[in-house]
């Protein structure tokens, strides 16, 4: 790689601090001089993940995933270097020299695509945002925003735009700046004509609402109709490589930060009462698109946030989704509530409410007095059994435990089954073992799943790889990049002991880095082994290992450097033994060895920490 390129690297990293950058995306909480999080790379219960500012670099301990800021981006976002690093530059506002700007043969044709669609869709909001503003065509568009309410402010935070009342606005747009339709046909903005005509606008005169990811890539469109006439009443973009409606939460980008802030996310119902609460002020509301909440959905937020708060305008929608979002729910660490407008306003949606004088701090209230799901839940099955006896009513709820059971409270982890049987029982009155026998009865009735395996406390993970000496000195070495310096005849030593062995790559990048440039810390090594294609983790792995066992003491982990170079002579020198002249001498010696160093001689005593 040329000096221009890591120059950029370096600026756009320092710009970049990796607890800033992954805590947009997930929350963190500081441990010591670390913080741990949720891993977002597997399917994480307990924070497994730690991010460690003095070093920029993350590790999972359950997983192996790790990386410096780069390595989070692309991974969390599929993105590809190139991708990441005009991403953590446009974040951190640093310009970058030419050859990072544009899309390389680096990245791959998956990639590739991604990016074609993304510039389509970015394409597609610039038209529909001229079309809202054009005094003709968006003139009707802008009576609908006008007669919703929607200020000046959400137009162009949410960036609104129109389609003109026409079947070929967009594809003439297009075809008059001469782009290929092929991406928007993928994306299903436009359409293909049955009688082998020209393709036509899958929007037609609707008011359109970009659906952006939570970095605020836009993915996809949502059209509302202008005229009730028209079915029907929404249009989404196709799924698409950039599209997937399941994983997506409208205003998600926008919403982000608050969620954070606040622990709590909101959902409505729909994009409008999405800009509506953002308008007044409840800046942590999403929607999904027309789909129930699904399993990654909560994924997604459950790294944001603690509470899940489902907004929704009557009773019904509400018992709906309480009975939909139990199945998410029950088994994921995050709790979930449901607030309903019903009993606080004549209102029919949060959007008519916030019309009203005082209709935000309704609003508010109604979030704030969310009813807990289960609560919810057992609440609405007292009250369709308020004229039945007591009798009946406990055998109500005794079912509806076996239903949760069945909906996979049966199988939820040990810390999640204690909480929801404990909120359970104080709900009911009935005793925690009588409830945990009915879930466990309910789960009987479920599809045998494999049993859920509980993950280790970070602190109770015995974090042991590959400990072999010429691990561990890399460890240090990595972890104190100095030390290279002086080695003499030790680097010697180290080469022939690494060669041949997955830490090849790693020795090899730290080698040339210590004569190129000096700089053998983990980030320099991390960078070198990403420009030759070589996997990266391993550097991290053993960086975190050996500092992690010394907690970060250099007194430490320097006198234990000693001790591996001591031993690593000694190895040599038995090694390097006047050959055997006999079968007998050659067996001896093999004995001797494996005395000394175990069965196998790269795998040497235990090295004490102390
Ligand atoms: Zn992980």
């Amino acid at each position: 790689m040329d000096s221009s390129g890591i120059d950029d690297i370096q600026r756009v990293r320092d710009a970049s601090d990796i607890v800033r950058v992954i805590g947009e995306h997930i929350e963190l909480k500081a441990r010591g001089k670390e913080y741990v999080c949720l891993c977002p790379f597997h399917d994480d219960k307990k924070p497994s993940m730690t991010v460690v500012p003095q070093k920029q670099i993350y590790k999972c301990f359950s997983c192996g995933a790790g990386g410096d800021v780069y390595e989070f981006v692309k991974n969390y976002h599929q993105m590809t270097f190139g991708e990441a690093i005009r991403y953590l530059a446009d974040r951190a506002g640093v310009k970058l020299q030419e050859r990072h700007r544009k899309r390389t043969s680096n990245d791959n044709a998956d990639s590739v695509t991604k990016s074609v669609l993304i510039e389509a869709n970015e394409l597609a909001e610039r038209f529909f945002k001229s079309i809202l503003r054009h005094a003709e065509h968006g003139t009707a568009a802008r009576e609908l925003i006008e007669k919703r309410g929607i200020s000046k402010e959400m137009v162009d935070a949410f960036h609104l735009g129109a389609s003109p009342d026409r079947g070929d606005g967009l594809r003439q747009c297009l075809e008059s700046k001469g782009h290929k339709l092929d991406p928007f046909m993928q994306l299903g903005l436009l359409k293909a004509s049955d009688r082998g005509q020209a393709p036509y606008d899958a929007q037609r005169n609707r008011l359109v609402f970009p659906i952006r990811d939570q970095i605020g890539r836009v993915i996809a469109f949502g059209g509302r109709r202008i005229n009730d006439e028209d079915e029907p009443k929404y249009i989404n973009s196709s799924e698409s490589p950039v599209f997937d409606k399941s994983s997506t939460l409208f205003g998600l980008d926008l919403a982000n930060r608050a969620i954070q802030r606040e622990g709590v996310a909101v959902i409505a119902e729909g994009y409008t009462d999405v800009i509506a609460c953002h308008q007044a002020g409840i800046t942590n509301t999403v929607a999904t698109l027309g789909t129930a909440l699904t399993t990654k959905h909560a994924t997604v937020l459950q790294r944001l946030c603690h509470t899940v708060v489902f907004l929704f305008d009557g009773d019904e929608a509400g018992q709906k989704a309480a009975d939909r979002a139990a199945e998410v729910f029950l088994t994921l660490p995050i709790d979930a509530k449901i607030a309903t407008l019903a009993g606080y306003t004549d209102a029919k949606d949060p959007d008519e409410l916030l019309k009203q004088e005082g209709g935000a701090d309704v609003l508010r209230q109604a979030i704030a007095e969310a009813t807990e799901l289960l609560e919810y839940r057992l609440g609405r099955l007292r009250s369709r059994l308020a004229t039945a006896g007591a009798a009946e009513t406990e055998r109500a709820i005794r079912e509806e435990f076996r239903t949760l059971g069945q909906l996979g409270l049966a199988s939820a982890d040990k810390v999640r089954w204690q909480f929801v049987v404990r909120r359970l029982s104080e709900l009911s009155g009935l005793t925690t073992d009588t409830v945990a026998e009915l879930v466990r009865e309910g789960g009987k009735r479920a599809p045998r799943l494999a049993p859920v395996e509980a993950e280790p406390k970070i602190d109770e993970i015995e974090y042991r790889p590959h400990r072999s000496v010429t691990a561990e000195i890399l460890g240090c070495m990595l972890s104190m990049p100095e030390r290279w310096i002086g080695m003499d005849e030790n680097e010697a030593l180290l080469e022939s002991e690494c060669r041949e062995t997955r830490l090849w790559p790693v020795f090899e990048a730290m080698r040339e880095l210590a004569h190129g440039t000096g700089r053998t810390d983990v980030l320099s090594v991390v960078d070198r082994l990403r420009s030759t294609g070589e996997n990266h983790t391993l550097a991290i792995e053993l960086e975190r290992d050996v500092s992690r066992r010394h907690d970060e003491n250099t007194q430490q982990m320097a006198e234990t450097l000693n001790v591996c170079f001591q031993t690593l002579r000694q190895h040599a020198s038995t090694v390097e033994a006047k050959p055997a002249s006999s079968t007998a001498d050659r067996l001896e010696q093999i004995k001797a060895q494996k005395g000394a160093f175990g069965p196998n001689t790269r795998i040497l005593p235990r090295v004490k920490p102390h």
